[in-house]
Parts: C-alpha cells; sequence; structure tokens
C-alpha cells in the first residue's frame, strides 16, 4: 500500500455494532451496504478513506463519483467553514454575492452560450429540471433516453432511467422512450463500433416516429453511462444522436453528474470527447466534492422558458454549497486534475488491460481518464455475466486496502472512478490489488 503521512484521529463514537443495529432499527430498510461485512467509514483525506479501527483504504470509486478533488480536500474545507461561519442560509430571495459568481466561474468552463445556471440539490432534481425546462420551452411532452441510463431516483427521474433493478412500478411520468444503447461491446446490432453508433442513431428516427406525435421535447443522455458500468458509444453517436432529436424539434441534454469536470482527462465535459454542444448541461456530485450541489446550464433564451411561473428551491443556490462548489473549480485547476486524469488515468486503463491477459474473466476494460470499467464475464463468446466473481473480487480487494464499485444492470461491472488526485503509485497498486484478487478465484 502506498505510503502517506496523513494519521486519523483516533474513532470514539459508537461501535459498528451499534451503528448496525441503529441502522436496521431506525433508517429506511432500502438503504443497503457494500460487502458481505460492512465497512464503517469514519474519516477520509485525500484518496484515502479510514475505518473506526483506523485500517487505511485506497477509494477507487470516490464516495460514488462525488469526491472529486480528493476526501476533506484542505481549500474546500477552508471555502466551506469560512462561509458556515459567516452566513449558511437566507435563500435567493435576498441577493448574495456566492450564487451568482458561481454561475458566471461555470459558464467560463462551458462552451458559449450556455451561461444561464440554476442550482438545486440531487443530479436526480437537476434532471428533473431540465425536461421541465425542455417541456416547457419546446411545447412537445415526449423524451427519448438511452437504455442502461441512470439518471437518478427521484420519481420522474426514476422514470428516465433504465434499469429494472431501480425501477419501482408506479409509472409516475409519461412520455419516455428508451432508445437502443450504442455500447458495442452488448449492441444488438453488428459491424464497427462507428456502424453500430450509426444504426443505433438511426433507430432513434424510428423510435420517434412509432412512439411519438413526430416531435419531442428532449434527448438525454450520459456520455458515458456510469451506473450502467460505463459504457459508451462510438464517436459518433452522439453527434448523430443529437442531429436527429434536433430535426424532431427537441433539446440535447448532457447528463454530467459523473463524467464533467475533467474526469475523462482529455476534456472538462464528458460530451467533448464526442465533439457535441447539448442544449443544457446537467451536473452533481463532482461539483461539490461531496456537498449536496447540483446545477442545471443552458442557454439564456431556454431558461426564460421558466419564468411564466414561479419557480423556487430553498436550499438551491445557498451559499455554503457555493463556496464548496467556487473551490471545487479552483482545486481542478490549481492542482491540475484534468490533466491528471488523463496521465493516471491511461496508465491505469493500460494496467487493467494488461490483466486481461492472464484473467479469462476479464471481459471487457472501457472508459476515459479516471471513469473506467471492467466488466466480468465467465466465457469471452458468450459473455455470460460473472456477478458472484464480481462480488468475490470486489471483497478480496476490499481485503487488500482497495475498494472499487459495482455497476452494470448485472452487477457485473467494476467501476473504477477514484478521486482525481491519485497519482501512479496509487494506480500500480490498484492494478496489482486486481491482479492478486483475479488470481486468488481462479
Ligand atoms: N445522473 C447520473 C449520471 C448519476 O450517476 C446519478 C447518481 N448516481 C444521478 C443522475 C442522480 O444523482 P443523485 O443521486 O444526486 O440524485
Amino acid at each position: 500500500m502506498p505510503a502517506t503521512d496523513y494519521k486519523p484521529r483516533p474513532y470514539d463514537g459508537p461501535s459498528r455494532e451499534e451503528v448496525l443495529a441503529m441502522r436496521k432499527q431506525y433508517a429506511n430498510p432500502a438503504i443497503f451496504t457494500m460487502f458481505k461485512d460492512p465497512i464503517m467509514i469514519v474519516e477520509g483525506h485525500m484518496q484515502w478513506l479510514f475505518d473506526d479501527t483506523g485500517k487505511r483504504y485506497l477509494d477507487m470509486l470516490a464516495g460514488i463519483v462525488t469526491v472529486s478533488c480528493g476526501h476533506c480536500h484542505p481549500k474546500v474545507t477552508a471555502a466551506i467553514r469560512d462561509q458556515v461561519e459567516r452566513l449558511q442560509h437566507a435563500t435567493t430571495i435576498y441577493l448574495h454575492p456566492g450564487m451568482p459568481a458561481f454561475a458566471r466561474k461555470l459558464a467560463s468552463k462551458m462552451p458559449e452560450g450556455l451561461d444561464v445556471t440554476y442550482f438545486v440539490n440531487s443530479g436526480s432534481e437537476a434532471n428533473d429540471l431540465a425536461i421541465q425546462i425542455a417541456r416547457t420551452y419546446t411545447g412537445n411532452s415526449d423524451v427519448i433516453a438511452l437504455r442502461n441510463a441512470y439518471h437518478g431516483a427521484s420519481p420522474f427521474a426514476n422514470t428516465l432511467t433504465s434499469h429494472s433493478t431501480w425501477k419501482y412500478p408506479v409509472n409516475p411520468s409519461g412520455g419516455i422512450h428508451h432508445a437502443i444503447n450504442p455500447d458495442p461491446y452488448r449492441s444488438p446490432f453488428s459491424g464497427t463500433p462507428e456502424e453500430i453508433a450509426s444504426k443505433t442513431a438511426a433507430d432513434i428516427r424510428d423510435l420517434i416516429r412509432f412512439s411519438t406525435p413526430g416531435k419531442v421535447a428532449a434527448f438525454i443522455a450520459e456520455p458515458i453511462q456510469g451506473v450502467g458500468g460505463t459504457t459508451h458509444g462510438a464517436k459518433n453517436f452522439l453527434r448523430e444522436a443529437y442531429a436527429v432529436i434536433r430535426e424532431h424539434g427537441g433539446l440535447c441534454i448532457a447528463d454530467e453528474v459523473q463524467t464533467g469536470f475533467g474526469r475523462t482527462g482529455d476534456h472538462y465535459w464528458g460530451f467533448q470527447n464526442f465533439d457535441v454542444v447539448p442544449d443544457i448541461v446537467v451536473m452533481a456530485k463532482g461539483i461539490g466534492n461531496g456537498v449536496p450541489l447540483a446545477a442545471v446550464t443552458t442557454r439564456a433564451e431556454i431558461a426564460q422558458s421558466l419564468t411564466n411561473r414561479i419557480h423556487f428551491n430553498t436550499f438551491g443556490g445557498n451559499p455554503v454549497c457555493m463556496a464548496a462548489g467556487s473551490a471545487v473549480l479552483d482545486v481542478i485547476d490549481e492542482d491540475g486534475l484534468q490533466e491528471n486524469s488523463r496521465v493516471i488515468g491511461a496508465r491505469l486503463k493500460a494496467g487493467l488491460k494488461r490483466l486481461m491477459a492472464g484473467h479469462s474473466l476479464i471481459g471487457d476494460v472501457r472508459g476515459m481518464g479516471l471513469m473506467l470499467g471492467m466488466e466480468l464475464v465467465r466465457d469471452r463468446s458468450s459473455k455470460e455475466p460473472a456477478k458472484a466473481e464480481t462480488l468475490e473480487i470486489l471483497e478480496r480487494a476490499r481485503e487488500m486496502g482497495v475498494l472499487f464499485g459495482k455497476g452494470g444492470i448485472d452487477g457485473n461491472v467494476l467501476r473504477i472512478k477514484p478521486p482525481m488526485c491519485i497519482n501512479a503509485e496509487d494506480a500500480d497498486f490498484a492494478v496489482d490489488v486486481l491482479d492478486q484478487a483475479f488470481a486468488s478465484i481462479r
């Protein structure tokens, strides 16, 4: 395990067993823990997490792709502390410099014209709002999302989400259609990834023709699907899909909740890897490095459509989250985190690909920058998902001090999306641990 100077404080709170018992009795039973024997995390520093016994873990999931700069990054923590001491809350009915200043800073990171931002508190809420804006602006109702997408768990965002595992049988919103996924690894179409991308984009035209009045409000897609297992189409997919949607009167929404803020390495935003400019950008998770903060950015004339009614969000744009978000943008630049994602991500991906030669369970390694995925299959030609084996690998890695995530509708994809501050030594260690984990379950 790579060394660190950081010493966690001794933990003196309730025991792990007491916390488990409290959760069991008082918390909603729908929340779940990873690992057979749940870990209790009580402290974090940059890429490191510490449990109640002081055991250190390398966090290769970043609190589910949320801790962009590093756990408790000193600059982000200082900005939050300073703001909490001055003013925690007053709402947007009063002026405060934090909200418009952070909106301006976000605009400086966006393609020209995408410069008006509405702040909310979670990715689900942001996606709800993005669809509301698109429907209000276009006057159309139908929305196209992709199969295998995850856009949130609020009743409306949940209808955009395309995994039976996350769906309750309540159907809160109609008019959502899920198009075929462009991921070449499991596509129903054949051909090169580019041909599959074109066939998939062309199928959206048919979907619109058969399932809608011929006009749509929006197309929403994660440039690289996160929860779905780091899946994406060839470079031409989004470009061709956006063209079809715009032909039918719709707006294009990029859900950058996981792909934004430099994580994909070559670009600040995930959509830039595919040469497209969306009409609406949805952000959450990494934008706040762990505080509840999400945002919807669009063009001024589109945002204007919301003004025909009163719209208000009690915590949206609160000074503490604005201070955190603003510090996050500074840290990404000052610490060179996009470049680090590019360089360390390429090293990590090469290491993961090398493991394929020795471990036949690895069916695919994919992704960009520090947004990587490794799909485990029992057989490389049938691609039968290796669900139980994936859990086993996660357990073995945890024993060796590395925490990975799990994704994909079958739960057979290792999600490898660490805080963007990890270094080469950490990346090599993570690969070694996976190598040993695979060897141990052969
Ligand atoms: N969009 C994407 C791409 C996500 O990954 C998530 C969360 N996993 C969401 C939206 C929803 O965000 P939240 O959990 O903050 O509501």
